[in-house]
C-alpha cells in the first residue's frame, strides 16, 4: 500500500559501508564479529571489497602497506576490545612509517559505559599514542561525517593513522534511506579542503638548493620511502640524470630509479655517506636508518636540503636547508630551476668516478662471495639463486617483502630493484611479523604483479595461519621462509649461560629444528615445497613463479650461518 510509510531502513552498520563507498575507498581488510559484522557485508555488496584475516594485527598490517602502495588510507576493521587492541599494531607501524591508514573498530554500548559491557574498553583513549586523529560517531547522523573525516587526516600533510569508533547502539539505530542520502552528501560538502590541498612551496628556497647542488664538489641524493609514497620516481630520474649526481636510496626507496643505474651508489653507501659534501636527502628522515645524519657515518660538515610534506620534520633537523612540499613536486621544481641554467657532474669528474669505483669494486667482492655453492645453505647462496629468479620475471617486476634479521640484511643488499613501490620491510620500526600482511596488501595493490616473500622462520611465524588467506583468496604469493630454526638460528648461548632450572628448555632463541612449514600451507590446499640444495630451490622457484599460486618453500638454512641480531649486534 503506498500510503504506509516505510520504516527506517539504513542502520548504522549499512550507513558506515555507504560513506566508505562514496568515500572512494575499495579495500577493507579485518576481522569481522560482534557488532561489525553487517558492516563488513553491506560493504562488499557496495563494492567493497573485504579482505577477511584470521588475526586484526596482520589485518592492520595490510591495511598500513596498502595505504603506502596506494596512496589511499588502508582502512582496518575490527570488533570492540580485544579486536580493537590488536589492530593498534596496525595502526602504530602506519604511524611510525608515515602510511596512510584508517582503524575503524566497534565498541561497546554508550549507555553502559563503566559498567563492563561486553569487550568495552575506552578504545579513543588506547589508540591515542598512534592516531592523527580521532573521531567517535555518537549518534548515526554523525557517521558519514566521521567517515570522510579519519579518512581525509590519515591522507593529510604527513601521512599517518586516524581512528573511527563506533559504539554498538549507533551502529544498531536507524534512518531512512532519503535522511542517510541526505547526511552523506552534507558530509561530503563540509569536508576539509585544507586536508586535501597539498603544502606551497617557497621559490626561494627552491633556488637555495639549486646553488647549493651546483656549488657542491661531492653531491648525492638520498630518497627514502616518501619520495616513493609521493610518485616521485621520474622528477628523481631527470633530476639525477641532468645533474649526473649519484644517488643512494633508503630500503624502500630502492627502485624509484634501479638499483643497476649506474649513478647507483647503494653499493658505495658508506663512502657516499661519508664523504658528500651536500647531500639533498627526500622522503627519508634522519632517523636511525641514516644515523641521524651526524659523524662517524657522515661527515660533520655535510650541508642537508632536506625535502618533507612535513613541517615538523624540517624544524627537527634545524639548521638544515628544509622545503616542505610534496615530494613530486619539489623535485620537479628544482629540476626545473636547473634546466633553465644546467650543470652535470660529468662521468670524469673525480666524486662521481670515486662512487662509480668503489661500487663497482664492493659488487664484484659480493659477486665472489655470491657464486659459491655453499651447502648446507648459508644465507647468500638462496638469495643469489632468489634473485636470479626475480630478475627472470622481467616487468612488472614482483613486489619483494623481506623480513628477519639476517634474511632482511642480506636480501637487501642482494636482491635487485628496478621499479618503484616493490620493496616492504619491516620499516622504520624494524617490525617483525609484518610479511604476511604485506604480501596479502601487495596483492590487493597490484593485482599484476607477483609477490615474493623472503623472510626469516621467525618472522614468517609471527602469523603464519594467513597462509590460509592466501590460499582462500587465490594470491600470486610465494612466501620463502628461511628456515633456520629459531630467531637469528641455532642456540648461540655460552655453556656458561645455560644454568638453573630450566637448563634442559630450548634456548630463548631456538624452534622445533626442520620445521615442515611448507606443509602448514598443504593443510589449505597450497603447494608447498622443501629446498636443502640449489637445484631444489632453482625447481622450486621456476614451478611456483610461473604457477603464480599461493606456495610455501621452506629453505633450510644452516643454523649457525649469519650473526646473532644480523647487522644490528651492537644494540642485542
Ligand atoms: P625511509 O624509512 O625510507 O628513510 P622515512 O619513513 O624515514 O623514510 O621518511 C619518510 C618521510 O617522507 C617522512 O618524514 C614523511 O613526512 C615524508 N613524506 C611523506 N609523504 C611525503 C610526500 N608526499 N612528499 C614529501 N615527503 C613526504
Amino acid at each position: 500500500d503506498a500510503d504506509v510509510k516505510k520504516p527506517p531502513t539504513i542502520d548504522g552498520n549499512a550507513l558506515v559501508a555507504m560513506s566508505l563507498s562514496r568515500a572512494g575507498i575499495d579495500k577493507m581488510f579485518g576481522v569481522v564479529g560482534i557488532p561489525v559484522t553487517s558492516l563488513a557485508t553491506r560493504a562488499v555488496a557496495l563494492g567493497v571489497r573485504f579482505i577477511a584475516f584470521h588475526n586484526e594485527q596482520s589485518a592492520g598490517y595490510a591495511a598500513s602497506a596498502y595505504g603506502y602502495l596506494t596512496g589511499r588510507p588502508g582502512v582496518l576493521l575490527t570488533v570492540s576490545g580485544p579486536g580493537c587492541v590488536h589492530g593498534i599494531a596496525g595502526l602504530s607501524n602506519a604511524a611510525a612509517n608515515a602510511w596512510p591508514m584508517v582503524l575503524i573498530s566497534g565498541s561497546s554500548d554508550q549507555s553502559l559505559a563503566g559498567r563492563g559491557d561486553f569487550q568495552e574498553l575506552d578504545q579513543i583513549a588506547a589508540v591515542k599514542p598512534f592516531s592523527k586523529f580521532s573521531a567517535k560517531a555518537t549518534d548515526i547522523t554523525e557517521i558519514p561525517k566521521s567517515v570522510f573525516s579519519v579518512i581525509d587526516w590519515a591522507a593529510a600533510g604527513r601521512p599517518g593513522g586516524t581512528y573511527l569508533d563506533l559504539p554498538t547502539d549507533v551502529l544498531h539505530q536507524t534512518v531512512d534511506e532519503s535522511e542517510a542520502e541526505r547526511l552523506i552528501t552534507e558530509a561530503l560538502k563540509s569536508r576539509r579542503k585544507d586536508l586535501i590541498e597539498k603544502p606551497r612551496i617557497d621559490i626561494s628556497k627552491i633556488q637555495k638548493a639549486v646553488e647549493l647542488l651546483r656549488n657542491a664538489q661531492r653531491p648525492l641524493i638520498v630518497f627514502g620511502k616518501g619520495a616513493a609514497y609521493a610518485k616521485a620516481e621520474n622528477e628523481l630520474t631527470k633530476l639525477v640524470e641532468s645533474t649526473g649526481i649519484p644517488f643512494l636510496p633508503t630500503p624502500m626507496g630502492k627502485g624509484l630509479l634501479p638499483d643497476t643505474h649506474e649513478l647507483a651508489a647503494t653499493a658505495a653507501r658508506s663512502l657516499a655517506i661519508g664523504k658528500c659534501d651536500v647531500a639533498m636527502v627526500v622522503g627519508a628522515r634522519l632517523n636511525w636508518l641514516l644515523h641521524f645524519g651526524e659523524p662517524p657515518k657522515w661527515s660533520k660538515d655535510v650541508k642537508f636540503i632536506l625535502v618533507d610534506v612535513s613541517e615538523e620534520e624540517i624544524e627537527l633537523r634545524k639548521p638544515c636547508l628544509g622545503i616542505v612540499g610534496d615530494a613530486k613536486d619539489v623535485v620537479g621544481m628544482i629540476h626545473k630551476e636547473i634546466k633553465d641554467d644546467p650543470f652535470c657532474f660529468g662521468k670524469t669528474h673525480p666524486w662521481i668516478e670515486a662512487v662509480r669505483n668503489k661500487a663497482k669494486d664492493n659488487v664484484a667482492k659480493m659477486e665472489v662471495q655470491l657464486s659459491k655453492d655453499v651447502v648446507p645453505f648459508n644465507f647468500l647462496t638462496p638469495m643469489r639463486i632468489i634473485r636470479d629468479a626475480i630478475l627472470k620475471v622481467g616487468s612488472p617486476t614482483p613486489v619483494v617483502v623481506s623480513e628477519g634479521a639476517n634474511t632482511m640484511d642480506v636480501g637487501r643488499g642482494v636482491l635487485v630493484q628496478t621499479e618503484p613501490r616493490t620493496r616492504l620491510d619491516a620499516g622504520t620500526w624494524g617490525t617483525m611479523g609484518v610479511g604476511l600482511g604485506y604480501c596479502i596488501a601487495a596483492a590487493m595493490a597490484s593485482p599484476d604483479r607477483l609477490v615474493v616473500a623472503v623472510e626469516g622462520d621467525s618472522g614468517f611465524g609471527f602469523s603464519a595461519m594467513e597462509v590460509e588467506t592466501l590460499v582462500r583468496y587465490q594470491l600470486p604469493v610465494v612466501v620463502i621462509v628461511f628456515n633456520n630454526g629459531g630467531v637469528y638460528g641455532g642456540d648461540r648461548r655460552n655453556p656458561d649461560e645455560i644454568t638453573g632450572p630450566y637448563k634442559e628448555d630450548p634456548a630463548p632463541t631456538s624452534f622445533v629444528p626442520g620445521a615442515a612449514y611448507h606443509i602448514l600451507l598443504e593443510a589449505f590446499g597450497g603447494k608447498g615445497y622443501l629446498a636443502g640444495t640449489p637445484d631444489e630451490l632453482r625447481s622450486a622457484l621456476a614451478e611456483s613463479f610461473s604457477a603464480r599460486k599461493p606456495t610455501v618453500i621452506n629453505v633450510t638454512i644452516d643454523p649457525y650461518a649469519g650473526a646473532e641480531s644480523g647487522r644490528l649486534q651492537h644494540k642485542n
